[in-house]
């Protein structure tokens, strides 16, 4: 069985107190390692630190938004895979939409950020995701083959094993607008059968693949339980612990198989 994760993604979100507080108020709702559920929080770059220290010690992990690819150097800007290592970050989100359309990221250097990350030690959350206008033209599955197929080359059926994957469709991130079950489900399956195709059926049972988009404690639960939805990655919702600890908790609850 696959472990469900919820991850919030705080995006550019928080002063140095405001995060420390969030942090705390997950930590002690989420003491220990829960029974089904990974939880982590990915904080803006300044605060890891800050947060990481909160969070020591209880069932939340930590994440970072982005890394660059390259060993520690000449990169004016950019944050390295060792420093997040080095500042106790278990996660990475790649290829975040947000990342590929207003700073122009493309498959290639997802990929490239893809393999630094897992060569230096982080696990990696990839989005992947089409816009409304792909969706519209009916080239849902033809963008996610692409991105998966882009973001992942050179990743071997070992390595991936540290991938999760989280299907986010860009018109359902910060519009309230949500993907219906089915929506969600069919793509979730299309990636399932991708892995599946393009690596093994293992790596396809076992790799976890998360939704995004509106995720909020309303619709949570319904999106847990379909099938191929193995958890959430949540914007908005997880800037606040009231609306973040309800969607971990739907998450607890989910029954499946
Ligand atoms: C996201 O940016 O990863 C996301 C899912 O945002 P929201 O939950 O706000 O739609």
């Amino acid at each position: 069985m696959r472990r469900m994760f919820v991850a919030g993604n705080w995006k550019m979100n928080t002063l140095a107190r405001s995060a420390v507080e969030l942090a705390g108020a997950l930590a002690r709702a989420v003491p220990a390692r829960l029974p089904k559920v990974d939880v982590a929080v990915c904080p803006p770059f300044p605060y890891l630190s800050a947060v990481g220290g909160t969070i020591a010690r209880s069932g939340v992990e930590l994440g970072a938004q982005n890394a660059w690819h390259e060993k520690p150097g000449a990169f004016t800007g950019e944050v390295a895979v060792e420093m997040l290592v080095d500042l106790g970050c278990r996660w990475v989100i790649l290829g975040h939409s947000e990342r590929r359309l207003i700073f122009g990221e493309s498959d290639e250097l997802v990929s490239r950020k893809t393999e630094a990350a897992l060569a230096g030690g982080l696990d990696v959350i990839l989005c992947v995701g089409e816009t409304f206008e792909q969706r519209q033209a009916g080239r849902t599955e033809a963008v996610l083959d692409s991105q998966m197929q882009g973001s992942l080359a050179g990743i071997d059926s070992r390595a991936v094993g540290k991938v999760v994957i989280a299907y986010e469709p860009v018109w359902a991130i910060g519009t309230g607008v949500t993907a219906t079950t089915e929506q969600a489900q069919s793509a979730h399956l299309y990636l399932r059968t991708w892995l599946s195709r393009c690596y093994n059926p293992d790596v396809a049972a076992a790799t976890r693949i998360l939704y995004g988009g509106s995720v909020k404690p309303q619709n949570a639960q319904l999106l847990l339980e379909q099938p191929d939805v193995d958890g959430a990655l949540v914007g908005g919702a997880s800037l606040k612990a009231e609306d973040f600890l309800p969607i971990v908790r739907a998450a607890e609850a989910v029954r499946k198989g």
